[in-house]
This record gives structure tokens, C-alpha cells and sequence, in this order.
């Protein structure tokens, strides 16, 4: 779909008489195709709004092999919900791209990898989060499949299995603690992070064993975990492990276009998602990270539900400065005369 310099609307032939001018901008254009911005896009598609989404990569949760916790869809493929998502939105008229977003500048003009752009009234950024794992052997390579994370996503699958926490980050030991609701069998690994006094009594109240020591690897067989390896040479024998990652959101272009965070460091938005720069939206993990897929969703067509209003208005404005009265329009319009009708 790419190659001119600027890309016009795609579908010239949907009906604009609600839009204020047809100079080829979208009335919005999505940034990112994962479950937040597909679901903004098929509100807006549905709105009769002239929309463009553009994906340049894969969504968040591409490499696990099964979605959990969107009711009716529970244990799907994650790709196969996306997919059904893009031929739905295709299917009112949407525009999708592949392609990144390098950067939007004020007003909007969107520009893409490899230089086309796109001109828009309304901006969408659903651009989720980037996961930063711990750099143990066999951390990343497991990731999503016997490393996880979410327990509401994935825990239910490796119930009263043994399962291990590693201790590679600040909130570790809530995590423990949390998935001890999953599994009698939880070994919290302390690593390199010192336990103080009260979280080693949380853990042992829970009846959470603690392996002190430094993590050497995850120890995998037959593409299986099997176990966690220290340092000193001990394995502990485990069927999965979680682990809580940095989260880091993907929220350049919303920051270059002058958006505030908060002082968790998250881009601060509205319950709609409406952040502090006019005409721009936020959804999805790129302002929440604890947002799960159906929760992304939902911010979406909340905020396509805002930003459509928004839209209105502006075009109810703009219609009211180029009406013109019908009592003015008639003193101004040639007199019809009135026609005898003929008595032949
Ligand atoms: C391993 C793993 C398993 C998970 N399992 C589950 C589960 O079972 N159930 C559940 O509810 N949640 C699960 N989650 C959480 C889930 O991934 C998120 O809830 C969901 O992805 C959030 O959707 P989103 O639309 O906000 O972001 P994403 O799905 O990440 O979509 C963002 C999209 O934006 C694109 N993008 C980013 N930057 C740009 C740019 N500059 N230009 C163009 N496109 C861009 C990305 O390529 C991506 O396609 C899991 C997470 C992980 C890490």
C-alpha cells in the first residue's frame, strides 16, 4: 500500500458529507495493530470515520503460543486474535499499513519508515511496552513459553506444578507471594537482591521455600524447562518459572509531541485516554501497563467512542461557519413565481 510521497485516503468513494473538507487527511490515524489499536480502528471504522492503522512489528504477546482471559476467546491463538481483528477493521473501510512510525509532527503529519507520510485530524498511539528481561542463560529463550509472567495469563496452566520466582527485580517477592494462589510447590530465588527481615517472614508464612544464591541458568531439555542452576552447582528441579520484567513503554512519539508522564514515569491520559496534547490519544500498554489484552481492547473503544464525539463537534462548528440560514438564503435565492396551472 506504500511508495507515494504522501498517501491518500484509500476509499474515495465512502460517503465524507460528515467530514469538514476532503483534503485527503484521515480523521484518524491508529498507531499500532495490536489489541488496543485494532479496537479503536473498528469503533471508528463503524463510525463511518476515515482511519488508517499502522503496525510496524509484532504485539506483545506474540510469542506465547495461547491467550488466556478474554472471555469467549480464552485459549485462542494471540496471532489469530489480531488477525481476525485486521480483517474485521479491513472490513468497514480501514486502511492498514506495515510499517513503523517514526515520528508525528504537530497538526498531524505522520511519517513512516521509508519516508511516505500520512495527514490526519486525529492521533491514536497503541504502541505498547517493551518487556526487559534479566540477561540469565535461558531466560529470553524461554520467554513467554516456561518463563512467564502474568500469573492471571499463564498460571492457571502450570497449577500445583513446581514452579520458581526469580528474584531479579524489586517487586519479585510480591510476585512469590502472589502465584503462592497457584502452587504449593514455590521456590522464591533471592539472586543478587538482599531479602530484609519482613519479606523472608512473608515468604516463609506462605510456605514459599527460599534459594539463596546466584542464579547461573535455566536449565532446559527435550525444549522443556527442567530446572534453575546456581552458581555453587545446585539444581532445582522446575516445571516453569516467572519472572517480573522492566517494564518500558513505547511512548516516544507522544513525549516528542510534548505529552506529560506521570511520576511513575507513564504518559498521563484521561479516563477516555485523551493525554494533555490536544487531538491525541493514548491506549493500551503504552500508558497501562497492567492492561491485559481485553483491557486494551476496551481502552480502544473508549477512546475511539471520546475521540468521535470530538470529531463532531469540531465538524458541527466548522458546518455552522459555512451554513447560511435558510430565511437569509431565500431573501438572496431568484423568486419562483408561481405558475397558473392550465385549465386545458
Ligand atoms: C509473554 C506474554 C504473554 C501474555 N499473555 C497474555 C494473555 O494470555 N492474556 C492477556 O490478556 N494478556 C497477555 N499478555 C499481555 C498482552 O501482551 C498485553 O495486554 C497486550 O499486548 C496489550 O495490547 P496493546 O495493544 O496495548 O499492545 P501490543 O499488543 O503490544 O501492540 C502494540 C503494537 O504497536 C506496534 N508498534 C509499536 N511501536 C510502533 C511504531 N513506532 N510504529 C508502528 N507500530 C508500532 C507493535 O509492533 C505492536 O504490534 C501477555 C504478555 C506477555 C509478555
Amino acid at each position: 500500500m506504500l511508495g507515494a510521497e504522501v498517501i491518500a485516503v484509500g476509499d474515495m468513494t465512502k460517503d465524507v458529507w460528515n467530514t469538514p473538507a476532503d483534503d485527503g487527511a484521515y480523521d484518524v490515524v491508529v498507531v499500532g495493530a495490536g489489541a488496543a489499536g485494532l479496537s479503536a480502528a473498528l469503533v471508528l471504522g463503524r463510525a463511518r470515520r476515515r482511519v488508517a492503522v499502522v503496525d510496524g512489528g509484532e504485539a506483545r504477546n506474540a510469542v506465547a503460543a495461547h491467550m488466556h482471559g478474554f472471555l469467549s476467546r480464552d485459549g485462542v491463538a494471540a496471532a489469530d486474535l489480531l488477525a481476525v481483528g485486521r480483517a474485521e477493521v479491513a472490513g468497514y473501510g480501514v486502511d492498514l499499513f506495515e510499517s513503523r512510525v517514526d515520528q508525528i509532527d504537530p497538526g498531524f503529519l505522520v511519517r513512516l519508515d521509508g519516508g511516505a507520510t500520512l495527514r490526519a485530524r486525529r492521533i491514536v498511539v497503541a504502541t505498547g511496552l517493551r518487556d526487559e528481561l534479566p540477561a540469565i542463560p535461558g531466560v529470553r529463550e524461554r520467554w513467554g513459553t516456561d518463563v512467564l509472567f502474568c500469573p492471571y495469563c499463564h498460571a492457571y496452566e502450570v497449577r500445583d506444578r513446581p514452579i520458581g520466582v526469580l528474584g531479579t527485580h524489586p517487586r519479585a517477592v510480591q510476585h512469590a507471594l502472589l502465584l503462592r494462589q497457584w502452587s504449593h510447590d514455590v521456590v522464591y530465588f533471592a539472586h543478587d537482591r538482599d531479602l530484609d527481615a519482613r519479606e523472608r517472614r512473608q515468604l516463609a508464612a506462605r510456605g514459599i521455600t527460599v534459594a539463596e544464591g546466584t542464579i547461573k541458568r535455566l536449565v532446559t531439555e527435550d525444549d522443556r524447562l527442567r530446572g534453575v542452576e546456581l552458581v555453587e552447582g545446585h539444581v532445582f528441579p522446575r516445571s516453569a518459572v516467572f519472572v517480573f520484567p522492566d517494564m518500558v513503554p513505547h511512548d516516544t512519539l507522544l513525549t516528542d509531541l510534548g505529552c506529560g508522564r506521570d511520576d511513575d514515569g507513564w504518559v498521563n491520559t484521561d479516563a477516555t485516554g485523551r493525554t494533555g496534547v490536544s487531538g491525541v490519544w493514548a491506549v493500551g500498554n503504552v500508558t497501562d501497563p497492567r492492561a491485559l489484552v481485553i483491557t486494551a481492547a476496551g481502552q480502544g473503544a473508549a477512546a475511539a467512542f471520546a475521540l468521535d464525539h470530538d470529531l463532531v463537534a469540531e465538524d458541527v462548528e466548522r458546518a455552522m461557519r459555512n451554513h447560511v440560514p435558510s430565511a437569509q438564503a431565500s431573501r438572496h435565492a431568484p423568486r419562483s413565481v408561481p405558475q397558473p396551472v392550465s385549465s386545458d
